[in-house]
């Protein structure tokens, strides 16, 4: 029952999310077990503290203010315009937040009849789609923000080392992010799995089962 999945994602944590994160980047065979938890540790404060120090800028107002205060743009579409991958929401540097709109909306009906309202403490799907970008913006405008120096090396050459940023990074602050600036008790990564249900029942029952295997800690 889909009552019980939620229940189930709902208790997974931050550090278990992270490594679920890791498990998706491409660069994760680059990182020791080691770096990855303290990698995680520190995105997942990262995001944390950006929130944090949001809320006292801004007094708690609702999220929609504060981008309008932070001069970003927002704005809906109906379709993500590519039928192979389905978006819910992404920024564009310098200013642009874009909602796709048919999609948030399929996911707020299915949380509606599937009466999950209040296990998923009354979100408001789009104020965390929106928290979830704007961390990505904040990144952007911050050369000094942990989530855009964490660099591994990918290969060296002598003294010459090529070194990259890691994806997963940036989203896993940016979850923690969401959470802390709604003030809600589990991972908005729970969207990735919610998210798929509208769309594709066994696709989301898969992902729900490869997620299954980072609790406890793998
Ligand atoms: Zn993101």
């Amino acid at each position: 029952m889909i009552e019980e999945k939620i229940d189930f994602l709902i208790n997974i944590n931050d550090e278990e999310w992270g490594q679920y994160a890791f498990s998706r980047d491409p660069l994760k065979g680059k990182v020791s077990e080691e770096l990855r938890r303290e990698i995680i540790k520190k995105a997942n404060e990262c995001g944390k503290i950006e929130a944090i120090k949001l809320k006292e800028k801004y007094k708690d107002s609702p999220i929609k203010k504060i981008i309008k205060k932070m001069n970003l743009e927002f704005i809906e579409e109906d379709s993500n315009g590519t039928e192979s991958y389905i978006m819910f929401a992404c920024y564009n540097s310098p200013n642009k937040i874009t909602i796709f709109k048919r999609n948030k909306m399929l996911v707020e009906e299915f949380i509606k009849e599937n009466k999950l309202n209040n296990k998923l403490e009354y979100i408001d799907v789009e104020s965390m789609l929106l928290a979830h970008e704007l961390f990505h913006h904040i990144e952007e405008n911050n050369k000094d923000i942990y989530t855009k120096n964490e660099k591994v090396v990918l290969w060296k050459i002598g003294k010459y080392k090529y070194k990259s940023g890691l994806v997963c990074i940036g989203e896993i602050a940016a979850m923690a992010f969401a959470k802390e600036l709604l003030s809600i008790n589990y991972n908005p990564y729970v969207f990735d799995v919610l998210m798929l249900y509208p769309h594709d029942e066994n696709k989301a029952n898969e992902l729900y089962k490869e997620i299954e295997g980072f609790k406890g800690g793998h």
